[in-house]
């Protein structure tokens, strides 16, 4: 017996000492960056010209509702005329309607090009916010030290900060080593389907094989992760599936005084109950998993003794991210019933029901894998199971974190904030961006935006308020300057 309690706590001694080395092991944070200058930029006229590109309503409809076209036009002229060296340097093309694809000759053009993504148009504002906007939405007012409207987070602020800090460079003399393309998409927000899907269509047939493609997507913020303290910039490296399916169950209609067998509303209810109590697998591979490892360097001790161990921890931390939603999304193919019809009469048995069960696919899995196992989920003959109209991909292929391109990325990004330990952690997209056409094409597709985010500005990209801090639309200028100087280094 003695024995035997020695063996167990030699056992358990054994486990301490691999945990604790292994979080020994877990290599230092990185530096903070020193202060570098970015390309010199009047912050204020800056500003203003952010503020002039707000006031073009360059609205998408999810509805599907007509775009104005001369909005998108007017915007166009604006850039030209804002733009001059950048208009003089490169070439311009309108692809896909109004979408935007500007090419900057580089002088070795042996060198991988690298492209540059944003987007120009913006979601509605819904008429009842109207009166909770400080300044009116398309009004790009600079005020209170703030650019004010739709676009100053998500995405003409990216649009403006590129040409800007391209216009800027080129005034200093500079001429980029490698070939610039610059894609401006005019329908980012319903999908990109015309836009971003034809310029990438036509960059690719051109035989264009990019050392790396950098969209929005990922950002700086604080309170990012929990255990992370301060602010944690987050990379895009991959994004989710996109699927839709109609389930249609259907049925002997007939009075509802003398019900016969199975009705449709039964048969769908049950199905839908099947698919939320048999959700998809969760699992910490792939962008999750490196998330936590990235995470692990500068979180505190406890937490980093768990981050370290996965290989034994990893129920406990599958269970803990399990507790939120973006937690449980990060891990799983998700599962979500959204819309529901069927019957028009009290009385009246319907002879069909439907439902559409929306669903975001994690990296791992495919729509055709989804729709397998919904169909064996569900197991019943009488549910018809088949996609939607609406736009459905597969999950992306995950970029490589290993590298030069996200190194540069990386460190340009820490170069934003200097003096201050940001961690940079790659991350899984829930949602979508244009960025998704370039997956079948490039392992180096990377999402970040580059702004800091204030307190509440997550909230308010797609929401009331957003603007733009007028000092950090110049941090987010001296991103791209930086990045754009810093291709020199990359091999
Ligand atoms: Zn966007």
């Amino acid at each position: 017996m003695k024995r035997i309690l020695q063996l167990l706590l030699v056992a358990v001694l054994a486990l301490a000492v691999v945990l604790v080395v292994n979080t020994l092991w877990v290599p230092a944070p990185h530096p903070a960056a020193e202060p570098s200058a970015g390309v010199a930029v009047d912050e204020a006229l800056a500003a203003e010209r952010l503020g002039a590109a707000v006031r073009f309503a360059t609205v998408s409809y999810a509805s599907g509702a007509p775009i104005d076209t001369a909005a998108f036009r007017g915007f166009h002229a604006f850039l030209e005329r804002s733009f001059p060296l950048v208009h003089q340097a490169a070439r311009r093309e309108v692809l896909g309607g109004l979408s935007l694809l500007y090419t900057l000759r580089g002088t070795d053009t042996t060198l991988a090009p690298v492209v540059l993504m944003g987007h120009m148009d913006v979601v509605p504002v819904p008429e009842p916010n109207l009166p909770e906007w400080t300044q009116p939405p398309f009004s790009g007012a600079v005020a209170d030290g703030f650019v004010w409207g739709r676009g100053t987070l998500d995405d003409k602020t990216t649009v403006l900060a590129i040409l800007e800090s391209i216009e800027g460079l080129l005034a200093e003399g500079f001429t980029p080593p490698r070939t610039l393309y610059l894609t401006f998409g005019h329908d980012e927000e319903v999908g990109g389907r015309y836009g971003a899907r034809v310029m990438v269509d036509t960059l690719v047939a051109r035989g264009v094989r990019p050392a790396f493609v950098l969209d929005e997507g990922g950002f700086l913020a604080s309170g990012v992760m929990p255990g992370v303290p301060g602010r944690s910039a987050i990379v895009g490296i991959a994004e989710k599936g996109y699927l839709s399916l109609r389930l249609r169950a259907l049925a002997q209609g007939g009075h509802s005084s003398m019900p016969t067998g199975r009705t449709a509303i039964g048969a769908l209810s049950r199905a839908i109950a099947r698919l939320e109590a048999e959700p998809f697998p969760s699992s910490l591979d792939g962008p999750t998993r490196g998330m936590l490892e990235a995470m692990a360097p500068y979180s505190p001790f406890s937490t980093r003794l768990v981050l370290a161990n996965l290989w034994l921890t990893e129920p406990l931390v599958r269970s803990q991210l399990a507790k939120n939603p973006l937690g449980a999304a990060l891990m799983h193919t998700t599962t979500s019933p959204t819309i529901l019809a069927a019957g028009v009469k009290d009385n009246v048995l319907p002879p069909e029901a439907t439902a559409v069960v929306n669903f975001r696919i994690r990296p791992g899995e495919t729509q055709q894998s989804v729709m397998e196992k919904v169909r064996r989920t569900i197991a019943d003959t009488m549910i018809h199971v088949e996609p939607t109209d609406s736009a459905r991909t597969d999950p992306s292929p995950v970029s490589d974190v290993g590298s030069d391109a996200y190194a540069l990325i990386a460190t340009t990004i820490r170069a934003m904030v200097p003096g201050e330990r940001v961690p940079v952690l790659p991350y899984l997209v829930m949602g979508g961006t244009d960025a998704k056409y370039w997956g079948p094409h490039s392992d180096k597709v990377f999402r970040f935006l580059a702004v800091p985010f204030g307190e509440g500005d997550v909230g308010r990209v797609h929401g009331v308020n957003e603007r733009i801090a007028v000092k950090d639309y110049a941090v987010a200028v001296g991103f791209f300057s930086r990045l754009i100087r810093g291709l020199e280094a990359l091999p």
